[in-house]
């Protein structure tokens, strides 16, 4: 049997069907795989040998008893660490959870157990999902695959990294302002965060809870369309969870392949004509649009005029939210507790807890989420920010009435290396330029790698309404099969 871990998803989970592996071996094979390469890589902040393999053995047992097996059992999956898992530590890559086992499964991971997939650990990222780096993980950065000296993207960092190291064919991400496809573009990898509403939070560390959307995460297209209709769907659980069916993702990503394009009609973003983004990323770009151009689609110019407003929005908005989501990590509840020693009162405890849980940024989030909700700034801060977030839903409205998807740049550049953006939050927050109104409006979007800037990956992403995840997808199969799969340089 040739390298398993270079497969993909669906010939893995075809290789389990027809018994020509067994799900233990796929298994053994990528925990084989991360002892060898994770040391270097740190995509995983814990690795679930024990239930990675018990749960391989119930795959080979359903098959044994002739069981009809879904489309990817068998297949290992790598969740990111905001996600609760029974048993499992969840940590959300912050010191106030360390130690933490959730009592239950989030809605994701239920969904990922019953399709049969093989959960092989929780990955590494940004603490509380606030960053584009995984600097911000209090247990230390996870390192691109590409180049080690590099971030991987973030806050899901660790999920893209371990795609890119073949540690695991596929990962669960959430995106709030470009989370999964900011890392997708910088590690080579797919990334796609569904229409808001299209995938469960139940079970999903709230960070933004307005904004807050898991989704798949892998090499190629058509695996992140299976994923995703495996995770995807209604859930009585979440009171935002949209009551309709998945969009048929998986026959568009199937379409896309075919390379037509005939007829689809895409827009380029006249406000992301490329101020602020690297040469390198916008001549890659440039050459992909060519070459959709090539494959039948129409590609026409729109304008958005409020995107521009999109990133001081997001960070009113989300730190609002997250100020008070994270009210809830107190010393009581949940994780550490510093300073319960009967001399301490109740809320020293919590502000000592606070203190020692929190790192810098979440504490600043925390803050500007405070001062922006505070009576007499409310109306100035928040409520500005709410009508802004209203005219960029306006911006896509009226751009889906000339366009079916629109496209541009994931991210605005390549991987940077560690440590050049930690000093200024402004040169970290950038990176979501091009992300961030998708998330703003509720749609879905997918990065979808598109060349090479610098030998380092690129990324292209497709924005549709909300409620047409297949439409992007089909255009994200277009351009795989005309640039092909990036591989990395061997680890
Ligand atoms: N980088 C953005 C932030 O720091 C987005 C994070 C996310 O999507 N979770 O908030």
């Amino acid at each position: 049997m040739s390298d398993v871990t270079r497969m993909t998803a669906t010939e893995i989970a075809a290789l389990v069907a027809n018994g020509e592996a067994s799900a233990v071996e796929v298994t053994q094979a990528h925990l084989d795989r991360i002892a060898a390469v994770d040391d270097r890589v740190h995509a995983f902040l814990h690795v679930d040998a024990d239930g990675a393999l018990e749960a391989a053995r119930a795959v080979d047992a359903r098959r044994a008893a002739g069981e009809e097996l879904g489309p990817l059992a068998g297949v290992p999956v790598a969740v990111k660490d905001v996600l609760t898992t029974k048993g499992v530590p969840t940590t959300v890559g912050s010191k106030i959870l360390e130690g933490w086992r959730p009592p239950y499964d989030a809605t994701i991971v239920q969904r990922l157990r019953a399709a049969g997939t093989v959960m092989l650990g929780k990955t590494n990222m940004d603490e509380f999902a606030m960053g584009s780096s995984t600097e911000y993980s209090a247990y230390g950065p996870t390192s691109n695959p590409w180049d080690l000296t590099r971030i991987p993207g973030g806050s899901g960092g660790g999920s893209s990294a371990a795609l890119a190291a073949y540690e695991a064919p596929l990962a669960i991400g959430s995106d709030t302002g470009g989370s999964i496809r900011q890392p997708g573009a910088v590690t080579g990898t797919v990334g796609a965060k569904p229409t808001y509403g299209g995938t469960s939070r139940y079970g999903l560390v709230a960070f933004s809870s307005s904004l807050d959307t898991p989704g798949p995460c892998a090499r190629n297209v058509l695996d992140a369309a299976l994923l995703h209709e495996a995770i995807g769907g209604h859930d009585w659980r979440d009171s935002t969870s949209i009551p309709q069916p998945v969009p048929d993702v998986v026959a568009a990503a199937r379409a896309g392949a075919s390379g037509d394009l005939t007829g689809v009609r895409l827009g380029l973003v006249t406000e992301f004509s490329g101020e602020g983004a690297e040469p390198g990323v916008m001549a890659a770009f440039r050459d992909a649009v060519d070459a959709l151009a090539k494959l039948g689609a129409e590609v026409v110019e729109v304008s958005c005029p409020h995107f521009q407003y999109a990133l001081p929005a997001y960070y009113l908005i989300s730190p609002s939210e997250c100020s008070s989501n994270l009210a809830r990590f107190d010393g009581v509840r949940f994780g550490l507790r510093v300073g319960d020693d009967g001399v301490h009162s109740l809320e020293e405890v919590m502000s000592l807890t606070r203190d020692a849980g929190f790192g810098p940024e979440v504490k600043r989030r925390i803050m500007l989420g405070t001062y922006a909700l505070s009576s007499g700034y409310y109306d100035a801060y928040y409520g500005q920010a709410q009508k802004v977030r209203t005219l960029i839903t306006r911006d896509f409205t009226a751009a889906f009435e000339q366009v079916d998807v629109l496209i541009s740049p994931t991210t605005p550049f390549v991987a940077f290396p560690f440590g050049s953006r930690t000093s200024d939050p402004y040169q970290m927050y950038l990176a979501d330029l091009f992300t961030i109104p998708t998330n703003l409006y509720g749609g879905p979007g997918i990065s979808v790698p598109c060349g090479l800037s610098d030998g380092l990956p690129v990324g292209l992403q497709v924005m549709a309404p909300t409620m047409a995840d297949d439409r992007m997808y089909r255009v994200a199969a277009a351009l795989e099969s005309a640039v092909g799969i990036l591989t990395p340089p061997q680890l």
